[in-house]
């Protein structure tokens, strides 16, 4: 007997994402149809060989605790549970949630927390270091604020591996020098190594993308290859170098730092900011916290002066 009745979309979403495809197919498992909603990035998995590679490639183990964003129908839910010691799901999509629930809540190792994954507190699920596997086919559209949030976390963090738009994935595994180079990759690679596995074409889905996409694996270093005083200050480096890509460094990053400072970091001004590497980068906003810091305490010392 079926458990779920069969639904109508109820989704009248006409909003456009990279994976947003004209053919809007429902899915269905064990009885339960499910309308792809565009606005959650809903593109489900269902090319068995590729749900296969995926699993191979994160290799789950009984001990691992692993933490699934957006299972969707649990294309890769139910072989992870299959191997790992815990999983635990964050779905936006009530009615998923609630099959879900349905076919795999009986299992104690299995607990979901509905609700936005941006908002979500992932240190509420443990407080061991390195001790989460974040695996997900991330919602294209909240893919990279989605990994930033989890940088929050990454000292609880074990690993992540990602589906993502391949041109995403092209940019986080750029290196100085090539044309993908810039702020997503940069930063990403402040904290994580980033590793891209391999290809999955648009027919793995139903529906279909528009687009390619690709497995990235995630994982932060165990010490931070390059360190800086102040993370806000690289931050802010990066975006205004990459700001006027096609600007020198020594116009771009004028309004941050002087020509004469530059000069002293032994840094080609004449370089484009992809040419660049994350050291460079370091060396640049580490002078510029120097500067500041400098400057503040100069002006304590004046304050002081003053009284
Ligand atoms: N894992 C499934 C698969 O591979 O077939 C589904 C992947 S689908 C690309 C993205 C999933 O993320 C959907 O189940 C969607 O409902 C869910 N989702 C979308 N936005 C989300 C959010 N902000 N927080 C948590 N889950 C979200």
């Amino acid at each position: 007997m079926n458990k779920f009745p069969r639904k109508r979309n109820v989704d009248g979403d006409s909003s456009k994402s990279a994976r947003g495809s004209s053919q809007k197919k429902g899915l269905q498992h064990d009885g339960f149809e499910h309308r792809a909603r565009k606005r959650f990035g809903q593109n489900f998995l269902h090319d068995q060989n590729i749900i296969q590679r995926i699993i191979n490639a994160i290799h789950p183990q009984p001990a691992d605790h692993m933490v699934e964003i957006g299972p969707g129908q649990g294309a890769l839910t139910r072989k992870l549970l299959a191997n790992c010691g815990k999983l635990d799901a964050v779905e936006l999509d009530r009615d998923l949630a609630a099959y879900l629930q349905q076919t795999l809540g009986e299992d104690p190792r299995f607990e979901q927390h509905p609700g936005d994954v941006l908002k979500f507190d992932f240190s509420t699920l443990s407080d061991n270091p390195r001790s989460l596997r974040v695996v997900g086919n991330l919602p294209y559209n909240i893919s990279t604020p989605c990994m930033f949030h989890l940088l929050n976390y990454s000292h609880l963090i074990q690993d992540m591996t990602f589906m993502l738009q391949l041109e995403v994935v092209n940019r986080l595994a750029a290196l100085p020098g090539d044309e993908d180079f810039g702020r997503l990759g940069l930063m990403m690679q402040y904290y994580c190594e980033v590793e891209h596995l391999f290809d999955v074409p648009p027919g793995a889905f139903t529906p279909q993308p528009k687009v390619c996409s690709a497995i990235v694996r995630l994982t932060p270093h165990r010490e931070l290859p390059v360190q800086v005083l102040d993370v806000r200050c690289l931050q802010d480096v990066v975006r205004v170098a990459f700001t006027q890509r096609r600007k020198t460094l020594k116009n771009s990053l004028r309004t941050l730092i002087s020509e004469a400072e530059l000069n002293k970091l032994s840094i080609d001004l004449s370089l484009r900011p992809e040419n660049l590497s994350l050291a460079d980068y370091a060396r640049i906003s580490d002078s510029i916290t120097r500067i500041a810091s400098s400057g503040s305490k100069a002006l304590e010392q004046k304050e002081s002066y003053v009284e």
